[in-house]
């Protein structure tokens, strides 16, 4: 899958001060799953390397991109500019990986200083650059650097790359209320065990399809992403598994639906792995073939969690 990435993670020395930053990327854990297309913003808008430090000043959703020796220096219309311009040459992008802290590509995680004496202000700043570009890409799952550290979170990643390569096919195809209705079936228990609360929002979204697809298709897009964003919780992923079984539960004798759902109950717990639940309910599938379960993305999502 084509992903997007701050350039200095792939290793490129494009720092403001010439270095790289790929030992701040997992690098062997991602091996073989995305091919990357390199970005740097601030060499991209002309800044060259080595270059003079920038940071974020400013309030609220102000934010300006400055020179940290040199106020003057404001390069905040250029990166913004840049950043429309990435959206639209990274059409192949089903994914961006930013790096933390930095003020051009930080996602949630920027520094932002005072206008006047340059005090910090907050921690949670998003950078000029990754700003613009996710503005005129709604819904495209971003993630930053460090976190892909962590497999839970680098699994998740993966999925929304996954689901959001799915909805580009969908686009080429063009989007029907059918189209979008079978993409719904297929992501919704995926979507359940995330969060039920964007389970629910993205269901009455779709209950009116008679005018305005496309423009309810992108606000599905972004409840879908939005929830896919949340951790997916023990208790959500027993409340899939639950509500699947339930589609097999008149095929399958008692003793082997009593097993299926103690090993779910055992798996709200912690007790059991969701693995060895979900290997449970395939299992069954096996035995009781459902086309409709089949075709869940949440058994594929379940093999990178
Ligand atoms: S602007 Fe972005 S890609 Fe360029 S060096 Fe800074 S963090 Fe890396």
């Amino acid at each position: 899958m084509p992903v997007a990435i701050s350039a200095c993670l792939r290793g490129e020395a494009v720092r403001y001060d010439g270095s790289d930053a790929a030992a701040a990327f997992p690098h062997s854990q991602l091996a073989g799953v995305f091919e990357y297309m390199a970005v740097c913003p601030e060499v991209g808008i002309g800044m060259g390397v080595p270059r003079p430090p920038i940071r974020l000043v400013g309030t609220g959703s102000k934010l300006r991109s400055v020179g940290v020796d040199d106020a003057g220096l404001d390069v905040t219309e250029a990166l913004n500019a840049f950043g429309r311009f990435q959206a639209t040459q990274l059409k192949r992008a089903c994914g961006y990986v930013f790096m933390a802290r930095s003020p051009s590509c930080g996602l949630d995680s920027v520094k932002v200083r005072a206008e006047v004496r340059g005090e910090p202000q907050r921690s949670d700043g998003r950078g000029v650059y990754a700003a613009s570009v996710l503005a005129a890409r709604p819904g495209l799952p971003a993630e930053e650097n460090e976190r892909l550290f962590d497999s839970a979170l680098r699994g998740a990643f993966i999925n929304r790359t996954l689901t959001y390569a799915h909805w580009r096919r969908l686009e080429r195809v063009g989007l029907t209320a059918q189209r979008l209705i079978e993409f719904h079936a297929r992501y919704k228990y995926l979507l359940m065990a995330h969060s039920l609360n964007h389970y629910r929002a993205a269901g009455q979204l779709l209950s009116d399809l008679r005018t305005g697809v496309a423009a309810i298709g992108e606000r599905y897009l972004v409840c879908l992403m939005a929830g896919l964003t949340r951790p997916a919780s023990r208790a959500g992923h027993a409340n899939a598994l639950s509500h699947m079984q339930g589609y097999l539960k008149r095929r399958m004798d008692r003793s082997e639906r009593a097993s299926l759902t103690g090993v779910i109950e055992r798996c709200r717990t912690g007790a059991a792995p969701v693995a060895e639940a979900c290997a449970m309910l395939r299992s069954a599938l096996d035995r009781h073939p459902n086309a409709y379960l089949r075709e869940q993305a949440y058994f594929e999502a379940v093999r990178w969690a």
